[in-house]
């Protein structure tokens, strides 16, 4: 990971394009100009991949998986492997999306078992945590202090990113105030420090992300960069998004 990058732009495409709207998106892409202080990560369809990785001719993005098997091999009909994404140079893999966990009913247990399976093979994980509308109500700190716990493995020596992502900001257009995303910023850092001893790691705001406020996110709160849905298959926003990592 490069040390100089200032902020990350996670781009999860989810299952919205096909294989040729993501081979014009990055070519499009590739066509754009920006700085070192932004590292963009792809994470396309597992079918996209391939074709992603090798138009990185310019090389400035890394690709990720949006999820990966939480066995290594063997008879797992439809799933993909750690080894599979490995070998097409994937970087990085998004584990524990809310829609994950939701959809296909993923537990906290499997989630840790996808990460230390990512650790092992030098991918990174986003694993991502957050609070449902409900539990906003209750303690929600508590919420996400859980899901750290029983997704993040103790001493790790290899760098994690953490995405925040409160459910009820997905693709709502409602976003937390700046001071509630810091708040829970320092509380992701201060936890990991203290119960698993972890202190490289990069924290990521996720939900309703555009380009109308990414940088008022970046600025006033401290994280390191956005784990971006629906705004991200949009070039013209990713385009004005990464102008804004201009700023220093
Ligand atoms: C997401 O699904 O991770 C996400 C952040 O979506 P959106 O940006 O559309 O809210």
């Amino acid at each position: 990971m490069n040390s100089t990058v200032k902020h990350f732009c996670i781009a999860n495409w989810k299952m919205s394009l096909s294989n040729k709207e993501s081979i014009d998106y990055i070519n499009k892409l590739n066509t754009l100009h920006f700085n070192e202080n932004c590292e963009i990560v792809i994470c396309p369809s597992y079918t996209s991949i391939s074709d992603i990785v090798k138009l990185n001719i310019n090389n400035i993005y890394n690709v990720g998986a949006q999820d990966v098997s939480s066995f290594e091999k063997g008879a797992y009909t439809g799933q993909i492997s750690i080894n599979m994404l490995e070998h097409l140079n994937c970087k990085y893999v998004i584990l524990g999306h809310s829609e994950r966990r939701n959809f296909y009913f993923e537990k906290n247990k499997i989630i840790k078992k996808k990460v230390e399976i990512a650790l092992k093979a030098g991918l990174i994980p986003i694993i991502c945590i957050g609070e449902s509308f409900i539990e906003r109500k209750k303690n929600y700190i508590k919420v996400l202090s859980k899901q750290l716990e029983e997704c993040v493995p103790d001493k790790l020596n290899k760098t994690i990113v953490i995405a925040y992502e409160p459910i009820w900001s997905i693709g709502s257009g409602v976003t937390p105030t700046y001071d509630e995303i810091l708040k829970v910023k320092e509380h992701i850092s201060e936890f990991l420090m203290k119960k698993k001893n972890i202190s490289d790691v990069k924290v990521l705001y996720g939900g309703s992300v555009s380009s109308k406020n990414f940088s008022e996110i970046m600025i006033n709160t401290g994280v390191n960069g956005a784990l971006i849905g629906s705004a991200s298959i949009d070039l013209r926003q990713i385009n004005k998004i990464l102008s804004y990592c201009y700023f220093d």
